[in-house]
């Protein structure tokens, strides 16, 4: 198959992709350095036309469901994409399809400067593993709950602690990796056992984010950042007295590091956050 040479055009490929937040975030970035480069959206129906969708992009992130499709799909994975088995990052290197995982450091960035020595994490799918082997690649003894057992075998056979029942113990940080609360007001689980949880850790993570449709552009975006809707898992640590935080700052890191992929490291993550905080 004929690689394209579509040198400044950059783009998000899931499915559904309509919500995505990366086109605001990555056009912002190539105009404030001066990079003559688009970043767009591309709907992909069916994972037959993923490998020319991307080939159509110089660099691309990957969103649901296509993240562990396109790490087979790359010819070299880098970094903790390989533990992960699932990419969200990939650039062309002279027709050579290189993949990264960036949600695992987006995470890691936001709580990086706890102090923490366990946590658990509510959710067994993409998110949960790119958390999973971040915390253990940092030696935050980790277990993973899920509401089911299928997707905790991988886990498990990667020598995670793993379980179907709600653990009766005290964890510093518990995290919601769960799609609970993305598109309505539910908890991941029940919110006897939440209380309990939430009443013996030191801190609440939930990587969803509250989504607003009305988010245009980048200044509706830095408006949302300072002032935005809780999740209901953020609510309840709230209620409860807890310190948390959402998901958005996690997409926003994990768009950052992206964003030095495709500018081979040519900018410092600090001076990216500068542009969205100050
Ligand atoms: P997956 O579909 O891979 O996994 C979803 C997991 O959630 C499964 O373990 C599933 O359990 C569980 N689950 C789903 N609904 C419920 C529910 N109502 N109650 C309890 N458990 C539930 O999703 P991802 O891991 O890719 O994404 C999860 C969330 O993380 C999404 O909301 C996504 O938007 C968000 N996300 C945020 C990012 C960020 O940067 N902030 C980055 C990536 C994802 P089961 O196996 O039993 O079905």
């Amino acid at each position: 198959m004929q690689f394209l040479k579509n040198r400044h055009i950059f783009g998000v490929i899931g499915n559904p992709i309509n919500h995505s937040l990366s086109p605001i975030i990555h056009n912002f970035l190539f105009s404030s350095f001066g990079i003559c480069a688009n970043y767009q959206k591309a709907l992909v129906e069916h994972q037959d036309k993923l490998y020319s969708t991307l080939q159509t992009f110089q660099g691309a992130n990957i969103t649901l469901p296509y993240k562990e499709d396109v790490y087979r799909l790359c010819d070299e994975v880098v970094g903790i994409a390989r533990e992960i088995g699932a990419v969200n990052t990939i650039i062309w290197d002279n027709e050579r399809l290189l993949g990264f995982n960036t949600d695992a450091l987006g995470f890691w960035e936001c709580i990086k400067n706890l102090k923490i020595n366990n946590a658990l994490i509510l959710g067994a799918g993409g998110s949960a593993k790119a958390i999973a082997f971040i915390l253990k690649q940092n030696k935050i003894r980790t277990i993973i709950y899920n509401r089911s057992q299928k997707k905790l075998d991988f886990f498990r056979n990667l020598g995670f602690e793993t379980t179907i029942q709600v653990p009766n113990q005290k964890f510093d940080l518990v995290i919601n990796a769960t799609s609970a609360g993305l598109q309505d007001f539910s908890l991941p689980l029940d919110k006897i056992f939440l209380q309990k949880l939430f009443h013996q850790a030191l801190y609440v993570f939930d990587v969803v984010y509250p989504s607003k449709e009305e988010i245009q552009n980048i200044d509706d975006l830095k408006k949302f950042l300072k002032q935005r809707p809780l999740t209901p898992f953020c609510a309840l640590a709230q209620d409860m007295k807890v310190d948390f935080e959402d998901g958005l700052n996690m997409l926003l890191y994990q768009a950052f590091f992206a964003f030095e992929i495709f500018c081979k490291n040519q900018y410092l993550f600090k001076d990216l956050r500068a542009l969205f905080y100050n």
